[in-house]
This record gives structure tokens, sequence and C-alpha cells, in this order.
């Protein structure tokens, strides 16, 4: 698929795409000893410095040399909004003119790791908008512009934490895109996020979401990748799932249903299912059974999770029927799953105010 057209950044390359041994080797080529390329790391990763300028441990040549061959950021903030909640959206525009939104949750906003007090949440984008066509999605109505590279995805994270000056706790890769359609440069970002000597984040802080792309499950199972994985449910038929997001028609219950077990037996890692309640649509006694069900399959958390409707994508023919479960339909409904044995979270509804919720970003309202 897709990704930047590298022509467009004159010759020189992002900082961030480099692994340390990518750049420890172009180091020892161009004359430099090649041990500054750890000097660089940490001050990049480490103290989370600002530019070139600010690599106060190497000489001013070597300052001077990748300056001149690579990018220090590879994002550029256009605007950055703050709900009344305390979650904060920025917009950032990217080398090629593209634009991709990212979130930052509060502590008490997103319930993917109870045992962590206060978490900071950045919520991730891994495609200039996407082509899975979700229908409760506004990102939906953007269709696919292309893949973010790895320097722009590990940027969102530097350049939030830097304009929001918070220490962010906790990655959700649930932003524009499907992570999974991208899986090479979301697990580069990764090991970005989790290098040892570097590290800013733990793997188990960070969950990778998806629609449901069976052979990205089973490549992280063969991996073995440390990271969490949550996969976008909504729906217990595969009549009603394939109505509420295409990629159904490729991938079923069933298929799912086998990946995750493989995926279980491969990583112990238990999974999380996101389920979006929508009126008279998977908000039944029936569905209920359906997903506990599902459930048992692996260890499993349901984050039930309230629709946010999306009227300012002037949404059309089954969009347009999708409304809100009412709050007593929703209370009933976790009860009832509560009941039948399932562990439930619920996600309560972060930046309304401002577009920033789950399945808003579409820049709606950008300037
Ligand atoms: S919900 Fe996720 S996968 Fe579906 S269209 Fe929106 S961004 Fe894409």
């Amino acid at each position: 698929m897709r990704g930047l057209n590298t022509e467009l950044l004159n010759g020189k390359r992002f900082l961030k795409d480099q692994t340390l041994e990518n750049l420890s080797l172009t180091l020892k080529q161009n004359g430099f000893q090649s041990y500054r390329a750890k000097q660089i790391f940490q001050a990049v990763y480490g103290d989370k410095v600002a530019s070139f300028d600010d690599i106060s441990t190497i000489p001013k040549d070597l300052r001077t040399w990748l300056d001149e061959y690579y990018i220090f950021e590879s994002i550029q903030l256009e605007k950055q909004q703050i709900s009344e909640d305390g979650t904060m959206k920025f917009l950032f525009t990217l080398a090629d003119g593209a634009k991709v939104e990212t979130v930052l949750i509060p502590s008490e906003m997103v319930t993917f790791d109870t045992d962590t007090p206060k978490r900071r949440t950045l919520c991730i984008s891994t495609q200039a908008g996407c082509p899975l066509g979700c229908k409760f999605c506004a990102t939906a109505t953007l269709k696919l512009q292309r893949n973010l590279e790895t320097a722009e995805i590990v940027d969102q994270f530097i350049v939030a934490e830097r304009l929001s000056g918070t220490t962010l706790t906790n990655i959700v890769f649930m932003g524009m895109g499907e992570p999974m359609l991208n899986y090479e440069n979301v697990m580069s970002s990764v090991e970005r996020f989790t290098m040892e000597d570097y590290r800013m984040l733990s793997p188990k802080r960070i969950t990778l979401s998806t629609a449901g792309i069976v052979p990205g499950i089973m490549q992280m199972a063969d991996e073995k990748r440390p990271i969490k994985l949550a996969l976008s449910l909504h729906a217990t038929t595969n009549g009603m799932r394939q109505k509420l997001m295409p990629i159904a028609n490729k991938y079923s219950i069933e298929d799912l249903g086998n990946a995750l077990e493989y995926y279980y037996r491969s990583t112990k890692i238990p999974v999380t299912f996101e389920y979006i309640l929508f009126d008279g649509i998977n908000d039944s006694e029936l569905d209920v059974q359906r997903l506990a069900r599902l459930s048992r399959r692996v260890p499993t958390k349901v984050n039930v999770i309230p629709f946010h409707e999306i009227e300012f994508t002037a949404p059309t023919g089954f969009s347009a029927e999708l409304k809100p479960t009412s709050k007593e339909k929703f209370a009933l409904f976790i009860q009832r799953l509560k009941t039948n044995g399932v562990q439930v979270m619920i996600r309560s509804s972060s930046g309304l105010d401002i577009d920033a919720a789950c399945g808003q970003l579409a820049f709606s309202n950008a300037v």
C-alpha cells in the first residue's frame, strides 16, 4: 500500500525512520564515529529534544551534517483543541499536505488498564484516511490517502507529549486508519517506543485496535508481539457486522474467533472486544448471549462504547439510520453481560465537544 512520496523530501530522510543500526552504519560510512548514533537516540527518544541544535552531546559538525541529510520532525501542528473534559485533539499536517488527528485522553476516560490510576492515553493515527468504510465512522468518509511512515507515527507521540506538557503513559492505535494495513510501519514504531535503552513505554501499555484483519492477527501471534490486541467487533452476527463494517465480508466472526484462539495460544495475552451500542441494531438479549459465547473462546474484556453521532459528515443510507442506544438499554446491556460472566468495561465519551470521541476523527472543526 502507498506511503509518502519521498521525492517531496528533497533528498532528505526522516530521522525517526532510522533504526539505531541504520544510523550507526550511515554515520560510519560518512566519517563519523558510529557510537554517536547512541547519543543521538538518547537525545531524541530519551531526552526528547526538539531540534538537531538541541543535541548538545554531539559535535557541531555532526549536527550540521544531520540537518543537511535528515528531517528532525515529520509532522507539523496545524491546530490544537482542548475539550471541557480535558481531552486534547491535535491536527497535524504531513510533508505532502495530508492531515491526521491525534487525541490525548486523560486517565479516567479509557479503561484498557484498570491497574493504572493515572493514565494519559494517546490515540494515534496510522493512515491518512482509511479504506475500510465502517458505517459509523467519520474517518471512513475521507477514504484512504496513504499509509503513515514510521516517523510520522512516532512523532505523534513525541510532539503531543511536548505540546501537552505531560508524560504520556499509554498508546492506542485507534485513531485514523486500520493499523494492520500498515503493519510494518506500525510495528517499527512500537519497536521505537519500547527500545530497551531509551524506553518511552512498556509494550504492555500499547494496544493495537483492528477492525478484524485476520492475517494481521495471525502475524502478531506468530511474531509473539508483546503489545495488547483489541478487536472492533460491534455486532454478533455476520449479517449485521457486514452491514456495519464492510471488512466483515472478507473475514467472518468464525474466522476472527479462530484467529483469536490462535493468537491467545501463542501470546497468552487477553484480548479486548470493542462494542459500540446502536439502538435496535446490536443491543438485544440475543446479542448479549452471542457476545458472551464469543468472549468465552479466549480470555476477553468487552469494552462497551456509546455511539457518537457523526452528523457533521452528512451520513446517508445505513449510516444515517444509526442511533445511540438509550441510557436505560445501555445499562441493561451491561448488566446482562455481567450476569452472563463477561468482564465488561465502559468507555466514557471523552472529547465529544471537540469531535474527538471514538469514531469522530475527520477534521470536522479543523479550521
Ligand atoms: S472505524 Fe477504524 S477501520 Fe473502520 S473506517 Fe474508521 S478508522 Fe477505518
